[in-house]
């Protein structure tokens, strides 16, 4: 499901470099044919020019037997290769001509071999009447002397030409063979450089995806470091929730949290501001995620609806969303939103996937150990703190009036006459008449304040920021309250109150119970239902009647 894109840059180098060895082997290839080509074309030319030179020697040879032939039998037939070596010799010029353009050396050696043969045709034709009166070559020695030496003349020149085409033909070949030897060397220099850098640049590639790799690891194991040293469920919720932005740029991350007893699916950490998550979550419940009702992670494009399932929570956001549900042994505790700009990337999709399989486990074991720890803090019957969490919370907030100089009033209350209600009701009448005073204390008290189940019929209530005076105000108001209740088939319930303030009554957490507690066995000594504290300005006591201090004080 996740894709694992380990970017080690292999695959894509591997087919560069197969890519650059085909293409030089192409390069090669082709270099080689053209040089092949060039070379047999220069040996074709050099064939044809020798070939032009040689039927010009023939020609002019063609035409001197002719002339001899002629000398010795005075007949004319005997004269044709005299006229076709001289045709000849002017076709093979003009073929030796065109296959030596542009090369002056060559053409002027050329125009010195007709000047030659046009010399010796001069003396041959001067030759010929004299030839066919007497009918004998040699009766003329000295013109056939004369036309032997230019034929010599030629001969030399012919052969000088035939060297001068062969010396370049070779320079030729020479060249050739330099030409493709520096093309298949800078080809080589070409490819290497090309291929050295395709090699570094993959050796970059991986070095870098070994890099995000590494923080990738690492950041993880923050993560489960993170977890490992959350206290409470909410510490683990904010651990996670900067994980995720911190691995997906960009985004935002809530964790949605399922409330079963309340039926909501409620924000584990804070919503981004003016986010639209905070009005559809303050109805919303578990079932309204479909990544919590499919129990699988679903994606949301932008505005628009792009499944034929629309998320109630995470759909049409404005962004794209990620919603991944958080499953543990097969029972889903919540979901977590990612919402991000940006398509997510392979690794930020993974970053995603292992980090909410790695933290569901955790949270769902921090909070069953909240609900554990609360349960051990709370009073079954009335679903107020007990004992233990009072004496805490008498601990925590005096240390707080401490330090803030602010005074802190406990509110020490008991049921009056509670066993009668036992002994004439029932026990199970006595548990609704705690359950119901329960009830009234929470209602009465403010969010600051706190109330506890302290003993049987015997609760506190502690008011921060509260001296003696404002302590008796919020006493006398639940002493009315109590009186006020009433329960079916039940008589009127009173309670006696103590009050006491620190710093004015005691100086440690202690030593402010006591007092309360004393102050309430003064209420039950002057009759009951009744406030004692020791202001004047409350109660039936006055200052002078104020408790011995305790020893501990
Ligand atoms: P007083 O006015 O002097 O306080 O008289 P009281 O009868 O209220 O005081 P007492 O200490 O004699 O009796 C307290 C009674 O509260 C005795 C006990 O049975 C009852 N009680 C304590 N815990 C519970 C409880 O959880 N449920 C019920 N139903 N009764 C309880
Ligand atoms: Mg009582
Ligand atoms: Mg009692």
């Amino acid at each position: 499901m996740i894709e694992h894109d380990v970017q080690t840059g292999r695959g894509a180098g591997t087919g560069w470099l197969l890519v650059l060895v085909a293409s030089g082997l192409l390069a090669l290839a082709v270099s080689v044919g053209i040089t092949a080509v060039v070379q047999q074309r220069a040996a074709h030319d050099a064939t044809q020019q020798s070939a032009a030179a040689q039927r010009m020697l023939i020609a002019m040879l063609d035409q001197e037997t002719g002339v001899r032939g002629y000398g010795l039998n005075g007949r004319r037939e005997f004269l044709e290769p005299f006229t076709t070596g001289k045709a000849d010799f002017a076709s093979a010029l003009a073929d030796a001509r065109a296959g030596i353009q542009g090369d002056d050396y060559a053409q002027s050696s050329l125009a010195e071999q007709a000047e030659i043969a046009r010399r010796w045709r001069a003396l041959a034709q001067a030759a010929l009447p004299a030839l066919q009166r007497r009918g004998d070559v040699f009766a003329e020695p000295s013109p056939a002397r004369e036309r032997k030496a230019v034929m010599d003349q030629f001969r030399a020149s012919n052969a000088q030409y035939q060297r001068l085409i062969d010396e370049r033909r070779e320079d030729r070949e020479r060249r050739l063979a330099w030409l493709s030897a520096f093309i298949v060397l800078a080809m080589a220099v070409f490819f290497a450089g090309v291929g050295a850098l395709i090699l570094r640049r993959q050796r970059r590639d991986r070095r870098r995806a070994r890099a995000v790799e590494r923080v990738y690891v690492s950041r993880q194991h923050d993560l489960g470091v993170g977890l490992q040293v959350a206290r409470s469920d909410e510490e683990a919720h904010e651990v996670l929730r900067r994980h995720l932005e911190l691995s997906v740029p960009g985004s935002d991350a809530v964790v949605l949290v399922r409330n079963n007893s309340a039926n909501r699916l409620q924000p584990g950490t804070d919503l981004p501001p003016e986010s639209p998550l905070e009005a559809r979550l303050a109805e919303a419940e578990p079932r309204d995620c479909l990544a919590v009702r499919l129990a699988s992670r679903r994606h949301h494009g932008d505005d628009v609806a792009d499944s034929v399932l629309e998320c109630a929570v995470c759909g049409r956001l404005g962004a794209q969303a990620d919603c991944s549900p958080l499953v543990v042994g097969g029972e889903v505790i919540g979901s977590v939103l990612v919402t991000h700009p940006e398509t997510l990337t392979g690794r930020e999709d993974r970053a995603v996937e292992e980090s909410v399989g790695q933290a569901a486990p955790v949270l769902a074991n921090l909070r069953n150990l909240a609900l554990a720890e609360s349960r051990a803090a709370t009073d079954g019957l009335t679903g107020l703190p007990n004992r233990r969490a009072f004496d805490e919370a008498l601990k925590r907030m005096a240390a707080q009036a401490g330090r803030s100089a602010t005074p802190l009033a406990a509110i020490a209350l008991d049921l009056d006459h509670f066993k009668s209600v036992n002994d004439t009701y029932g026990h199970d009448q006595g548990d609704e008449v705690l359950a119901a005073v329960g009830a009234l204390l929470r209602d009465v008290i403010r969010a600051s304040d706190f109330a506890a189940r302290t003993g049987g019929e015997e609760f506190v209530v502690l008011a921060p920021d509260t001296g003696a005076e404002g302590g008796v105000a919020l006493a006398e108001t639940i002493r009315a309250a109590v009186r006020e209740l009433s329960l079916p088939g039940l008589p009127p319930l009173t309670v006696s109150v103590g009050v006491a303030a620190l710093p004015d009554d005691a100086t440690t957490p202690s030593g402010l119970l006591r007092a309360a507690d004393r102050l309430l066995y003064v209420a039950k000594d002057h009759g009951r239902d009744r406030v004692e504290s020791t202001t004047p300005a409350a109660g039936t006591r006055r200052r002078e009647d104020r408790p011995a201090a305790s020893p501990a004080e």
